[in-house]
């Protein structure tokens, strides 16, 4: 079982989701959308597919935030994959503590969440904590990214990042400022995930 997962499409037309990902989505048996897909259009152009899942993202409003749910447990293989975009789970206890807090209770065997920009993939108390980076790139993230899930007995996955030849002039500046910190210590500025 295959499952491609996106994040944060930020974008206004199907046409600008890249068409490496768009290869992965028709090769899958199910795909799931973390939220922040910006636009009404892509929404619908995602639910031509069978077996699509969604959340919404602190960027979808109005229509888009009514029509998927903020968080969903999808069950495949036996196996309980939570799904949520993870705004507002930055909370004093931390990143991973307020994902967890999204499920009230319910055991999950992943979460899998956007949000940040930045792709991670990492078990932690036996629960896979996985966010595919963003498909647009979006600062910080370094560049594109989507996610592969493989379900069998056990889950596995794996972030593929794309090419990418178009760096603006925002994210060579932010590129610049991010460099005063390692990667790793500005991601501390975010969660406590890594
Ligand atoms: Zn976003
Ligand atoms: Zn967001």
């Amino acid at each position: 079982m295959k499952i491609t997962v996106i994040a944060d499409t930020h974008a206004q037309h199907f046409d600008q989701i890249p068409k490496d990902i768009i290869k992965s989505l028709d090769n899958s048996d199910a795909i799931i959308h973390l939220g922040d897909f910006d636009s009404m259009e892509i929404l619908r152009e995602f639910q031509q597919y069978d077996n699509f899942f969604a959340v919404n993202g602190n960027h979808d409003k109005g229509e888009l935030k009514t029509a998927i749910p903020e968080t969903d447990i999808v069950e495949v293989k036996g196996k309980k994959i939570g799904i949520v975009h993870g705004h507002g789970c930055v909370l004093p206890l931390g990143f991973q503590y307020g994902l967890l807090q999204r499920f009230n209770g319910n055991k999950v065997d992943a979460i899998l969440f956007g949000h940040t920009h930045i792709a991670v993939s990492k078990t932690i108390d036996d629960i896979l904590f996985f966010n595919p980076g963003s498909t647009a790139g979006r600062f910080p993230a370094e560049q594109k990214s989507y996610g592969i899930l493989e379900i069998d007995s056990e889950i596995r996955s794996y972030v593929i990042p794309l090419k990418t030849t178009y760096k603006s002039t925002f994210i060579n500046q932010a590129y610049a400022i991010a460099q005063e910190f390692s990667p790793r210590e500005l991601y501390y500025r975010v969660t406590t995930l890594y």
